[in-house]
């Protein structure tokens, strides 16, 4: 990706070399892929008042709640890292204020939070096993950049593509907030089995991978590109489906435990959402998966 030199999004709080706070259950959380974290936290967050309620995202968050306040200083790869972060946001930010304006919506742009080990959100505190993760009850992007190296040694997903998607994963989150689809799904929970809820919460995640595609086709359109982008955005969805997940990890795969959809879902949805480019063409609730 054509990225430096180019404007990065103020929409940043750097937490980096902060002593975090401990954590303290050992809820499982890896919203990326695999695990139950977003569930978790916006649970958590709706348990606590919901999108729209008084208090929004319940117990009132400190922007820098109880951590060391000077940063450690970090190294030259650190700090080109979250350049990047910086500005893809300004790109997701630049994209989706056009989209929405199409609409004759008005997009509200999220905070991105760089962490390490862990982090205190509206939603909870996570540490950085719980992978990237979006939280709507403050609506910010919660990233330990160290996620990247693990995604390309672990996963064998690199190439800053590859990154730049899981970011625009974690936006797509925020414009399903914005849309109301985020309060409109959890709204379904209690209402069905838990397996039935699961498969909402795949079409759910898809959605939010169709979403990231339509991100990458303007960037596209905007000559950002470089010539195997979007194989590295099409291997990483691959490399956190939960199919491949749970291969990995256990050896076997369980479907009706799926919370983000299978390899082969979500690669295809993110490329969906490139070659369609658009808001309208992203129903991932009732459309067919797209075959590629
Ligand atoms: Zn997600």
């Amino acid at each position: 990706m054509k990225w430096q030199g180019r404007r990065q999004s103020s929409n940043v709080e750097d937490r980096r070399g902060m002593r975090g706070p401990s954590r303290g259950g050992g809820m499982p959380m890896m919203p990326i892929g695999g695990g139950l974290g977003l569930i978790i936290m916006i649970v958590l967050f709706l348990l606590n008042g919901g999108l729209g309620g008084g208090n929004q995202g319940g117990t009132p968050v400190d922007p820098q709640p109880q951590q060391q306040q000077q940063n450690m200083p970090t190294s030259a790869q650190e700090d080109q890292l979250g350049d990047f972060a910086k500005t893809v946001l300004a790109d997701t930010e630049d994209v989706w204020h056009d989209l929405f304006a199409e609409q004759g919506w008005t997009y509200k742009e999220p905070t991105l939070v760089l962490f390490t080990d862990s982090v205190e959100s509206a939603c909870g505190i996570a540490g950085s096993s719980t992978g990237p993760f979006y939280c709507p009850g403050d609506q910010k992007l919660y990233i330990d950049l160290s996620f990247f190296n693990e995604l390309s040694q672990k996963y064998g997903a690199s190439g800053d593509f590859a990154a730049a998607y899981v970011i625009a994963h974690e936006v797509g989150h925020h414009v399903q907030t914005q849309m109301g689809i985020t309060e409109q799904v959890f709204g379904l929970q209690n209402q069905m089995s838990k397996t039935q809820f699961n498969e909402y919460m795949v079409r759910f995640e898809l959605q939010a991978d169709y979403l990231a595609g339509v991100w990458a086709h303007h960037v596209q359109n905007k000559g950002y590109l470089e010539e195997g982008d979007i194989d590295e955005a099409l291997q990483a969805a691959w490399a956190i489906g939960d199919d491949t997940l749970q291969k990995q990890a256990q050896g076997y795969v369980v479907p009706d435990s799926f919370t983000h959809g299978t390899s082969e879902q979500r690669s295809s949805w993110f490329y969906e959402g490139f070659n369609k480019g658009t808001i309208a063409d992203g129903d991932t609730f009732n459309l067919p998966d797209p075959q590629h």
